[in-house]
């Protein structure tokens, strides 16, 4: 099981003069116990892994580290040359879940054997893929080892259910874990008057009810990216934040839930 809240690191690592502040609001979330970190080589092109180096350097533990490779990385040799360069970038001799960004045109039997090898080697501890949706994932399960899959990261919050009819379960019932991307909706979510209602009446942010949302839906894992430090205490904290009956049944007359199949969505 993948720890229920993360954090996410996109566009950090893009500017040097930025990179200790982001450096130092991981640390803080870290601190606070979001033991799990997404990143990818195209992040920065290497500077987000670069980031999470420096945010994890001295410290006794370190939590979870997820990284992404390109689909054009996805062929055996590009694939093996492109982990060893995250694990340089990232200092570390293991990345714990090791995603395919999004799916490309290597056939996947080769990517998902070159995977299996990596895991082998004890380069990755366990691999999954990103942005794939029923389509991708029936196709992925059809090649061998493909079902040793164990997330799938896609967008998914609360203004974005789309999943809910046909690829959550599908991968619910696969035990393929969903982690959801772009928890926050970028920022633009939290200017929904439902989120900011139902805010004021529980006395949390808009943010905090966003992510209680997705922390209460089981084998959902939320990476909300957050390069200032009060914006790190406060997705934290979305953590002590129950929804009652009451609020879930307001977010679904603000947000319905999907009542029939929908392309999935992406960044
Ligand atoms: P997000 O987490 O939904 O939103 C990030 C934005 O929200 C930033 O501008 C951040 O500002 C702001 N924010 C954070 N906490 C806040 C709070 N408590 N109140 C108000 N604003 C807040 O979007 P995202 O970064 O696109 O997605 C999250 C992570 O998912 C990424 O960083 C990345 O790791 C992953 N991702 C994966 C894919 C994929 O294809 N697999 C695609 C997109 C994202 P500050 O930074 O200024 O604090």
């Amino acid at each position: 099981m993948l720890p229920s809240l993360g954090m996410g690191t996109w566009h950090m690592g893009e500017r040097r003069e930025a990179r200790a502040a982001e450096a130092a609001a991981l640390r803080l979330g870290l601190d606070l116990g979001m033991d799990l970190v997404d990143t990818a080589e195209m992040y920065g092109e290497g500077g987000a892994e670069e980031v999470v180096a420096e945010a994890l350097r001295g410290r006794p533990s370190r939590p979870f580290v997820v990284s992404k490779f390109y689909p054009h990385h996805a062929a055996r040799r590009e694939l093996l040359a492109a982990c060893e360069a995250s694990l340089g970038r990232l200092r570390l001799e293991r990345i714990d879940l090791y995603l395919y960004h999004w799916r490309g045109r290597v056939p996947l039997a080769e990517t998902v054997a070159t995977l299996e090898e990596l895991a082998a080697r004890g380069r990755i501890g366990r691999w999954g893929v990103s942005n794939f949706a029923v389509a991708d994932m029936e196709a992925l399960f059809a090649v061998p080892g493909g079902e040793r899959c164990a997330a799938n990261q896609v967008l998914y919050h609360v203004g974005s259910r789309g999943i809910e009819f046909d690829l959550l379960p599908w991968c619910a019932g696969r035990g393929v874990e969903i982690m959801a991307y772009c928890p926050l909706g970028q920022g633009a979510l939290l200017r929904h008057r439902a989120l900011q209602a139902l805010g004021k009446r529980l006395g949390a942010t808009p943010a905090q009810v966003a992510l209680a949302w997705l922390l209460a839906r089981p084998g959902v894992c939320a990476i909300p990216k957050a390069s200032s430090l009060a914006h790190v205490r406060e997705n934290s904290a979305s953590r002590g934040l129950t929804l009652d009956a009451d609020a879930l049944a307001a977010l679904d007359r603000a947000f319905p839930p999907p009542r029939r199949k929908q392309p999935l969505a992406m960044t």
